[in-house]
């Protein structure tokens, strides 16, 4: 399936990827999805319902049946960029906790939830004009995408910028912690059996160490111009 006007990207834990895909949406006035907060929603469903996080069947079962919903924010006061709900519950903020963060890439590792959220995804996809964020998204949610970028930092560098998001929210992790808690996660989303995270062949990196997002967006607003996703 071809998608129109859409950017693919991808990245490891805290790259930068959702604050330069949001803003680059808001420049192209594109609509923007983060998929990682559909990882989250099932991971904090699962929690929040008893699920044992190593039942695969009952875990995709609760993954099929989930209703989400992802609307743009209307505010920004609380520093939410977009607003996800459960059953009409808002849980943009409790998909962020520190136990969905240590059980989401054990969820995201099941082949049938991947399929079940690469399908609501390619749904959202096919609206067009389209940034859309995540782990496979230019090589297995939409590889027809005309732009797929791979956005990346060093660890350090993207621990870094992870802990200072939840000092903000008042989780009080150490530097150590958060550092360990995104390699790990690293580890297990490049090793996983289905989807592994990897650049599409024909991705381009990005290193954001040490550099600012506006540089970073008018690069990829240059990027976008001479693909044709955008003119
Ligand atoms: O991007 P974020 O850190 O919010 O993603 C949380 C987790 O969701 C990742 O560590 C990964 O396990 C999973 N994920 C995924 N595929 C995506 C997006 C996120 O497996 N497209």
């Amino acid at each position: 399936m071809k998608y129109h006007n859409v950017i693919a990207m991808d990245g490891p834990a805290a790259s930068g990827k959702s604050t330069i895909g949001r803003m680059l949406a808001d420049k192209l006035n594109y609509l923007f999805l983060d998929t990682g907060c559909m990882y989250r929603a099932v991971t904090l469903a699962v929690l929040e319902n008893g699920v044992d996080v190593a039942d695969e069947t009952a875990v995709t079962q609760l993954a099929i049946q989930l209703d989400l919903d992802i609307q743009p924010a209307n505010e920004e006061e609380d520093g939410r960029h977009y607003s996800v709900f459960i059953n009409g519950q808002d849980v943009t903020w409790d998909i962020r906790r520190p136990d969905v963060d240590a059980t989401v890439s054990q969820i995201s590792s099941y082949l049938a939830v991947r399929q079940e959220m690469v399908r609501r995804q390619r749904e959202f996809g096919q609206r067009g004009n389209v940034v859309m964020v995540g782990r496979d998204i230019g090589t297995v949610v939409m590889p027809d995408a005309p732009l797929k970028l791979y956005i990346t930092a060093s660890a350090e560098e993207r621990a870094r910028r992870r802990w200072l998001d939840r000092e903000k929210q008042g989780h009080a992790d150490g530097f150590a912690e958060t550092l360990t808690d995104v390699e790990r996660r690293d580890q297990i989303d490049s090793n996983r059996k289905h989807s592994p995270l990897r650049p599409a062949a024909d991705a381009i990196i990005i290193d954001t160490t040490n550099r600012s997002p506006e540089t970073i967006i008018a690069e990829i607003l240059q990027l976008a111009i001479e693909s044709s996703v955008s003119s």
